[in-house]
């Protein structure tokens, strides 16, 4: 067996891509991939900088679908496209992310942090003056707020992503010194029913590893935790399904042996 869906991937939709969904989906079938979900970002009050317009990560949720419909039908024989998004979490705009996320027939929502507090750890700002240690902990923190307090979405995206943009990225990162933390966030979770993912573009971005990082899969997994999604997290064709081997590898290492694919928003288990 092997992996027969990427559950994360975006087209040019998503402000930070310019692929074709049609070029999306063409390497995903020639990859030999089942199923795809296609995640574009819903960012609300993103925090943009000079090279960005407001509204950058706000897609055109409309424009999205109809051209989803149009590729769902066009590839139906040779591969299921799914409809999905990538909702960006945050605590102040809990209200308007429910309300978009019951607003579209989604299959599958992956809640994502890529803000903190109104701010950005992929910005230098987000570090200064302070041990990263600190970055980490607010990160956890406000993800732990969030999913304790918010219910509309299926699994939690890049968990550790915090980790991508800080001084020394991950090098320092001792998981024991936020246990607390994650076993809170982990703990909500799967009370609330609710999964996480391995991001495979942990691998591209020199992690070593998927985010979150195995401890913490590991850790959801020794909790009781099942629900499981795979993603790539692709902007381009090339990184379609990347990483995936090695994270076959890593999941059964860190005790799964299922993973999951959403439709209509229930998750659908299979053999890794
Ligand atoms: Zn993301
Ligand atoms: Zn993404």
């Amino acid at each position: 067996m092997s992996i027969i869906a990427d559950c994360h991937m975006h087209t040019s939709f998503s402000g930070d891509s310019e692929a074709p969904m049609e070029d999306m989906i063409e390497r995903s079938i020639a990859l030999g991939l089942k199923e795809i979900t296609i995640t574009e970002h819903m960012d609300y009050d993103f925090i943009y900088t000079e090279d960005e317009e407001d509204g950058f990560f706000e897609v055109d949720t409309d424009a999205y679908r109809a051209k989803y419909l149009e590729c769902h039908e066009k590839y139906a024989d040779r591969i299921r496209v799914n409809f999905g998004i990538e909702l960006g979490m945050q605590m102040h705009i809990n209200e308007k992310n429910s309300a978009y996320a019951k607003s579209f027939p989604f299959d599958f929502i992956i809640g994502s942090s890529h803000l903190c507090n109104k701010k950005d750890p992929y910005l230098p700002s987000f570090w200064e003056g302070r041990d990263e240690k600190e970055g980490w902990h607010e990160y956890f923190e406000s993800i732990k707020d969030i999913v304790s307090s918010y219910d509309d979405f299926d699994t939690y995206g890049h968990l550790d992503y915090v980790l991508r943009y800080g001084p020394t990225r991950n090098k320092n990162f001792n998981l024991d010194e936020f246990r607390d933390d994650i076993d809170k966030i982990l703990k909500t979770l799967i009370e609330k029913g609710k999964g996480i993912e391995a991001n495979t573009s942990g691998y591209h971005y020199e992690m070593g590893g998927p985010h979150p990082c195995a401890g913490i899969l590991k850790r959801y997994r020794e909790l009781g935790g099942e629900i499981l999604t795979i993603g790539s997290d692709a902007h381009k064709p090339e990184a379609v399904a990347a990483g995936f081997e090695d994270v076959r590898d890593l999941l059964f290492e860190c005790g799964f042996e299922r993973y999951c694919i959403f439709h209509e928003r229930k998750p659908e288990f299979h053999r890794l």
